[in-house]
């Protein structure tokens, strides 16, 4: 039978870490989900790593690990994971199955309910029942950890209106105890001044530690200053069957269920107003004191995480304008240390960046001074190893012209993780901007985007001119304002009909976009006369007689 791990965050509290072994040990009782042993991440003993340990001395190569929390923030989602992996990297072959957060879930609801009704009746009639009266009089504050992960604290909430939902309080308010709002004594002052009388405080904790000793503490003050309130302070779940029962259903649903995190609102994957520095953050493990990779520094548990490894993402930021950059490259950017930067990139998504982001303009300006591609590597690499989040923000997309790749092998080649999000290229894009479809049913079936900066009969070129004249389709010509005349009159010395429409659009997608039409043998010529300049496409084929007039902002 698949080896079970249940996995503690680890508590200060000596009474917490009693009621953890408890439930470890009420479980293992059972004797329905295989072997079983706990450890924890930090603070408390056994750490994690002699949990596993000792499940792989036993034979187990495969094991459900269950994050022993209610709700998914840094814990369940980054820190146990990041921790196992430390543990499949010192036993190889080791896999696991990773188990749900345990709530929101009824038997906890329950649980809870039964905590609520045992304050209410108070210590000597705790198994008393309780009138519907006794019910209705009472306000539920209940008493989240909190979090910096607005995912977490939602769950929250709502296990307050289940809990409400048919139970007959009169309402159940969420708070928090740490880092999120409503703080306790807000919750109480906000029933309060809601009219109760009554309020039970119900911390949504497991297992006793500091934070529910502080909830205590709180409503204590909290009651000493109302005398004329009535404020009750419920156990925590504690070590009990019902969470058994639940740790036993993760365990099998992790073995054969379909297990889905409620991952439309992890603020690790999907930006968030207020927490994009959260998106695609890498997760390293906490450090046990008794893991002996972890003795290297001590940090209290401050949820100011360590990210001693840079990154490098290179990211396409689109044809120009703010809003065309993909969702995960702006998330991205928002999470950058530092944003190395190309003139053609979008220019204004640097003027939302924090203001200690550096910024390194790695401008390549057409016939001026240029940043060697060599120093950009260099400077990219550096930064990551220095630890940096870094984004290489370039125009269009990384791999049209952009060079995008020769940057990737770099970071390859030196070690540091790097990434490429694809971007909307000006190839495809300046032309739809211009109202032209590089392809159309009927009309073109084939669209070849071309790098013009060598003239046709250049010892380096590597097009073949003569068959992009011969073909029917479209031909998109980038970096070819200095080349067009020549291209233009080689295309129909292959074959080309003179009349062919083209279009040059020149700075697509900004405010002073420009579009002129013409036929190829006068496209020379025309964008001479106009003074066409960089960034600017040309065009050819018959899509541009679809056109429909001016760009679409
Ligand atoms: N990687 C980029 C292309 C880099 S090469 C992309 O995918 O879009 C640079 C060329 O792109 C310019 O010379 C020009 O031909 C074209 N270009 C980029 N942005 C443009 C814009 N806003 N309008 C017109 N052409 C643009």
């Amino acid at each position: 039978m698949t080896g079970l791990v249940i996995v503690g965050h680890g508590t200060r509290s000596a009474a917490g870490v009693d009621q953890f072994a408890a439930l470890v040990e009420r479980v293992r009782r059972r004797g329905d989900t295989g072997d079983v042993e706990g450890g924890f991440i930090e603070l408390s003993r056994p750490p994690l790593t002699d949990a596993v340990g000792a499940l792989v001395a036993r034979g187990h190569r495969a094991l459900v690990a269950l994050p022993l929390v209610l709700t998914a923030a840094g814990h369940g989602k980054g820190d146990i994971p990041a921790a196992m992996a430390r543990e499949q990297e010192r036993h190889p072959g080791l896999t696991y199955r990773y188990g749900r957060p345990l709530g929101p879930h009824p038997l906890l609801h329950d649980a809870l309910e039964q905590r609520i009704d045992a304050a209410l009746a108070g210590a000597d009639r705790a198994d008393t029942a309780l009138s519907g009266a006794d019910r209705a009089d009472t306000w539920v504050a209940l008493i989240g950890r909190g979090s910096t992960d607005p995912d977490a604290n939602a769950e929250v909430a709502k296990v307050a209106r289940l809990l409400w939902e048919g139970r007959g309080y009169a309402g159940v308010e969420p708070g928090f105890v740490s880092l999120a709002q409503p703080s306790v004594p807000a919750v109480l002052e906000r029933l309060r001044l809601l009219g109760a009388r009554r309020i039970v405080v119900a911390p949504y904790f497991l297992f006793a530690g500091v934070l529910p000793d502080r909830i205590v503490a709180q409503s204590a003050e909290f009651a000493a200053a109302h005398p004329d309130l009535d404020v009750r302070v419920a156990e925590v779940i504690g070590d009990c069957d019902a969470l058994a029962d639940l740790v036993r259903e993760r365990y099998a649903e992790a073995l054969g269920g379909d297990i889905r995190m409620n991952c439309d609102t992890c603020a690790y994957r999907v930006l968030m107003p207020g927490f994009a520095d959260k998106v695609g953050r890498p997760q390293r493990p906490h450090d046990h004191p008794d893991d002996p990779v972890g003795h290297h520094h001590h940090h209290g548990h401050d949820h100011d995480h360590h990210h001693d490894h840079g990154s490098v993402a290179v990211v396409g930021g689109g044809p120009g304008p703010d809003d065309l950059i993909t969702v995960r490259g702006k998330a991205l950017l928002d999470a950058a240390d530092v944003v190395v930067v190309d003139r053609l990139a979008p220019q204004g998504l640097l003027a939302g960046l924090r203001p200690d982001v550096l910024v390194v303009d790695a401008a390549k300006v057409p016939r001026g001074p240029s940043m060697a591609q060599e120093a950009i590597n260099a400077a990219l690499v550096s930064h990551a190893r220095a630890g940096r989040r870094v984004v290489r923000l370039k125009g269009g997309d990384p791999y049209v012209f952009g060079r995008g790749h020769e940057e990737v092998q770099a970071c390859a080649a030196a070690g540091v993780p790097v990434t490429v999000v694809p971007g909307v290229s000006s190839a495809i894009a300046a032309p739809a901007l211009a109202g032209v479809p590089v392809t159309h049913r009927g009309v073109a079936h084939d669209v070849t985007v071309v790098s013009g900066h060598l003239p046709p009969g250049h010892p380096d070129s590597l097009v073949d001119w003569a068959a992009l004249a011969r073909a029917r389709g479209t031909v998109v010509l980038l970096m070819a304002v200095d080349t067009i005349a020549k291209i233009a009159s080689v295309l129909i010395e292959h074959g080309r009909a003179p009349e062919t429409p083209v279009l040059a659009v020149q700075d697509a997608g900004q405010p002073d976009q420009l579009s002129l039409p013409a036929r190829l043998d006068e496209i020379g010529a025309l964008a001479a006369r106009e003074e066409i300049r960089p960034p600017a496409v040309f065009v050819v084929g018959p899509v541009v007689a679809l056109s429909t007039t001016g760009p679409t902002l």
